[in-house]
């Protein structure tokens, strides 16, 4: 960039007061002083992001070196610093790039659409820069600010430009259009997919076509020429078929060939050196996607090849957006050799990261899945596999998901904590992947606010956690004697509850030559599923004492009617466990933990039977019997069509609906293979959309189902609610004649966890 424009020039470009004024001239803009080397040529503009403030950064400029600062509020500064002020700092800095493409006569083509855009932009420099000197938009800088910066790199030199020119919400396109003012335009198409914050693809589209309003002519695709007919505007139309001879088919992107083959003969390019450079049309690492992630990260996903031009592209994207403050890096380099490796490394610490995380055999570093709030880049080549990691970090709110309010957990953990006495330590059952909430989200939650232990139902759970970097204690509840091998190397604690299984556990604990290695005993008092009996205690005793190579932690047993009313059967079940606890503590001179409360218990007994620990469970989740326990679940959905039906249509599978009058359905993104059950079928479940109660029609299906939303003032696309404010977990559950347990641990897989923090 060298724009040679005295900061009184400046101030008149952007239309801004000049609060104070210092002779000089400036060359280039600068955004971001961590991106910014000392200098004094530069003007500052304080933007606005959506995290943070230029106007922060203001001082560091300074320091930096830059005297002209182009800001929206008061800032202070020394003497020697022009200020100019303005209503709002992008603003300006797109006016100062409309005026300066104004000062340009050349033919500025301004590509657009969904897809692509980047990969035309770079095929057309390639065919055109042999005759033409050709300006580009450097990079993918396509945004309200990248353009505005794209444009300010045109200069006498260039005969040409190309201009990317991307939009995120309605009404951008306009602001583009007006700053760009394209000659020629190139429309690379719509996805299936519409951008989020659009109501339909309808309307995506309309808003991209704003973009060609001036143009001599647009190039497109046969199928979307129509589209452009109606709006009148004027098209070269061209399709992949009609540059057969140019491609072999085999070919990536054969549409996106297609028009940049079209457009590179209008510029004169002949067929000659077409056919020549048409095999030789770089790759591109073009595919990298930009999504908004779990836990409020921003994911760049560049995962198709591990080139270093590619790489440095993608760090400047993500250096050079203001969205989120954290930046890290994650790379793949499992095939990479040594000395590229450290090229690799080094070019990513040039940038001011704050972590970079190498992915190895596709084992996610512990602390990744914590992030939150973070710009993380993912890149690493095809093979790597990456890509199937990345995704794991997608928010895919736009389909089902359901969500779990971490805080509502860490309020009900402190409020059931608060009914115990002072010192007991809590013990959280993290089985079945913690009750369906997913692997390990919660666990590392949970380690993260200091519980003291936590509690798996068998040894493939326990694996999990400590592959994912959980480090606190784990007790393994049903410890199959197959996998003793995996509970020592992993560092497991099982519960023991029978002679057969002690004995077989002795076994690999002495093969491998281990002392003292930590055991829980599990007695029975009444729940009559597994345990020692009270019996058992002199012999159990005995035998453990006999061997050096295991100690005793705990000695718990577990309540199997503790949120009766009725709270006899309980008693007699505490009353058995303080018998085991007396006759034990009399044999056993070390400190051990007694614990038998579950959730419930601690709601109903938690001053006279608390002991040492309590093992908690879904009262963390806020689904015991207690108003105080704040919910931690909403289930949602999306619309994905509606549709209006006539007296007597029949819907769904078999039939077994039959409209009586006309009837407005939307079908929903959900069905029984999301854990929305069959059973829900007509009418015996209900969603709600907009606050209503929408009563299921037809059959739920594996994927979707269909509700009746003849009074209900919705849209596709618009959110349901399966549990949430207006349809409780208990509501839900007793609908389906179950409890919050089978609810929680039956939602499948697929459906997209959210952890709201
Ligand atoms: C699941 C489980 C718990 C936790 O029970 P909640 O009712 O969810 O609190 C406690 N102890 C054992 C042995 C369990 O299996």
């Amino acid at each position: 960039m060298n724009l040679a424009l005295t900061h009184l020039e400046l101030s008149e470009l952007v239309e801004g007061e000049v609060v104070h004024n210092v002779q000089g001239e400036i060359a280039m803009i600068s955004y971001d002083t961590r991106r910014l080397e000392t200098n004094r040529s530069a003007v500052f503009f304080a933007l606005k992001g959506l995290n943070k403030d230029g106007h922060l950064y203001v001082k560091d400029a300074y320091e930096k070196g830059v005297r002209c600062f182009v800001v929206s509020s008061e800032i202070a500064l020394p003497k020697d610093a022009c200020i100019i002020r303005v209503e709002d700092t992008l603003k300006a800095l797109q006016l100062l790039a409309k005026k300066h493409r104004q000062g340009f006569s050349i033919p500025v083509i301004a590509i657009t659409g969904s897809f692509g855009k980047t990969t035309i932009k770079e095929w057309l420099y390639f065919l055109l820069k042999d005759t033409y000197c050709v300006m580009r938009t450097p990079k993918s800088y396509n945004s309200q600010l990248g353009v505005a910066l794209a444009l300010l790199e045109m200069n006498e030199t260039h005969e040409l430009a190309i201009i990317e020119a991307d939009i995120s919400h309605p009404n951008e396109m306009d602001c583009l259009d007006e700053i760009i003012a394209p000659t020629i335009g190139v429309f690379t198409g719509l996805g299936s997919h519409y951008a989020e914050n659009f109501d339909s693809q309808e309307h995506h589209l309309a808003e991209h076509l704003k973009l060609f309003k001036g143009v001599n002519t647009t190039f497109v695709l046969e199928q979307y020429a129509g589209k452009f007919r109606r709006k009148k505007l004027a098209t070269t139309n061209t399709s992949v078929d009609q540059w057969r001879d140019y491609l072999k088919g085999d070919e990536q992107f054969p549409e996106n060939r297609a028009l940049t083959l079209e457009i590179a003969t209008y510029f004169g390019v002949s067929e000659l050196i077409l056919q020549k450079k048409v095999s030789e049309l770089p790759t591109l690492s073009g595919r990298q996607e930009v999504f908004e992630g779990i836990n409020g990260n921003l994911i760049i996903n560049d995962t198709y090849n591990i080139d270093i031009d590619a790489l440095e592209q993608a760090l400047d994207y993500q250096f050079s957006s203001n969205e989120r403050e954290r930046k890290i890096v994650v790379l793949a380099l499992d095939e990479v050799n040594v000395a590229r490796k450290v090229e690799i490394v080094e070019l990513v610490n040039r940038y001011p990261h704050h972590g970079l995380f190498l992915v190895e055999e596709g084992k996610l570093p512990e602390e990744l899945v914590q992030t939150a709030d973070t710009s993380i880049l993912f890149k690493g080549s095809f093979r790597s596999n990456l890509n199937a990691l990345v995704l794991k970090f997608k928010n895919r709110k736009h389909e089902t998901w359901v969500e779990f309010d971490l805080k509502a957990i860490q309020i009900n953990l402190r409020y059931l904590q608060g009914l115990l006495p002072a010192g007991t330590k809590t013990l959280v059952m993290v089985k079945a992947s913690s009750y369906g909430t997913g692997d390990v989200n919660i666990p590392h939650f949970l380690q993260e606010i200091n519980v003291d232990y936590l509690g798996v139902a068998y040894t493939d759970e326990g694996a999990t956690l400590r592959e994912n970097g959980i480090t606190l204690p784990i007790l393994v509840m049903n410890a199959e004697s197959s996998a003793f091998e995996d509970i020592l190397r992993l560092q497991l604690e099982p519960s023991i509850y029978s002679f057969q299984q002690l004995e077989a556990f002795i076994n690999v604990l002495r093969a491998n030559g281990i002392l003292n290695y930590p055991i829980h005993l599990e007695f029975e008092t009444g729940m009559n599923r597994l345990g020692f009996q009270l019996t058992d205690i002199d012999k159990l005793i005995t035998r453990i004492q006999e061997e050096d190579c295991l100690t005793i932690t705990s000695v718990f047993s577990h309540l199997s009617d503790a949120d009766n009313t009725d709270r006899a059967y309980t008693l007699n079940q505490l009353k058995q466990f303080e018998e085991i606890y007396h006759k034990l503590t009399a044999r056993l001179p070390e400190k051990i933990d007694f614990h038998i409360l579950n959730s419930s218990g601690v709601l109903n007994y938690a001053k006279e039977a608390a002991f040492d620990m309590v093992r908690l469970g879904i009262g963390l989740f806020g689904y015991a019997n207690d108003h105080q326990l704040k919910p931690c679940i909403s289930w949602k959905t999306t619309i994905a069509q509606i549709q209006a039906v006539d007296t007597g249509a029949v819907i769904g599978y078999g039939k077994s609906f039959k409209a009586s009058s006309p009837m407005r359905i939307a079908t929903l993104r959900i069905g029984y293979a999301d854990g929305f059950r069959r059973s829900l079928s007509n009418g015996k479940g209900h969603v709600y959309i907009d606050n209503q109660a929408c009563p299921v029609v037809g059959n739920v299906c594996m994927d979707m189902t269909m509700v009746d939303v003849s009074n209900v003032s919705c849209k596709e696309g618009d959110e349901v609610e399966i549990i949430g404010i207006n349809q409780t977990m208990n509501d839900f559950a007793e609908q389906l004649q179950t409890i919050p347990y089978e609810i929680m641990t039956s939602i499948n897989k697929r459906v997209a966890r959210i952890y709201v923090r």
